[in-house]
């Protein structure tokens, strides 16, 4: 937990994004980056990167919940 005055929350959250972004794979900066558009046809899963049909609230193959 991190405690910041209010005024300084948004500088806070960038630093800590920052440095998590640092350390991330390339897999994860991915991840991090993608938007799930959950009205177009197809979904690419951004953990496991399973393209399926538009409908499941959960990836099908690695589970992750899309909603
Ligand atoms: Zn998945």
């Amino acid at each position: 937990m991190l405690a910041v005055a209010s005024a300084e929350g948004p500088r806070a959250a960038q630093a800590l994004y920052d440095a998590w972004y640092a350390r991330a794979s390339e897999a994860e900066r991915r991840a991090a980056e993608s938007v799930i558009d959950h009205n177009a046809a197809e979904i690419t899963c951004p953990a496991c990167g399973t393209t399926f049909a538009t409908g499941p609230s959960e990836c099908p193959d690695c589970g992750l919940g899309l909603l």
